[in-house]
């Protein structure tokens, strides 16, 4: 991984390079709850998911896939993702559950919403919510 690194500050990624965070349930595969882990070994990855983060991965963007599922589910996870092909560098587990995410962070944050076609990305004007200046 290229980090630029400056002193007394944390390092950046260099260039284009982006910090995927990947939610799994819901997005990559079929929304299966913490409840019911027998399901995370039998479901089906989103082909068009498998496709495009391969291809991030490829183009050397960092990929972390990041899910509610707890960390005693990390390890049937990481086997499901390997069977299936999909190329990462980590997971985190133990993100809050129940939506409505807001991420506010010294670091650029982008966010988009999965809503059942995982393509390329493409720019939108959208209106979003913001520190006063
Ligand atoms: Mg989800």
């Amino acid at each position: 991984m290229e980090l630029d690194y400056q002193e007394h500050l944390s390092p950046m990624l260099k260039g284009d390079i982006k910090n995927y965070l990947i939610d799994i349930d819901g997005t990559i595969t079929d929304d299966v709850p913490n409840e019911e882990p027998e399901r995370m070994a039998t479901c089906e990855p989103y082909p068009d998911a498998l496709k495009t983060l391969n291809k991030w991965y490829d183009e050397g963007h960092i990929i972390c896939f990041f899910t509610s599922r707890t960390e005693d589910l990390k390890q049937i996870t990481i086997d499901w993702l390997d069977k299936h092909g999909f190329k990462y560098h980590s997971v985190l587990c133990g993100k809050p559950r129940g939506g409505n995410y807001h991420w506010i962070d010294n670091h650029l944050v982008k966010a988009t919403r999965y809503k059942g076609k995982f393509t390329e990305l493409v720019e939108k004007k959208v209106t979003i919510e913001v520190f006063e200046d």
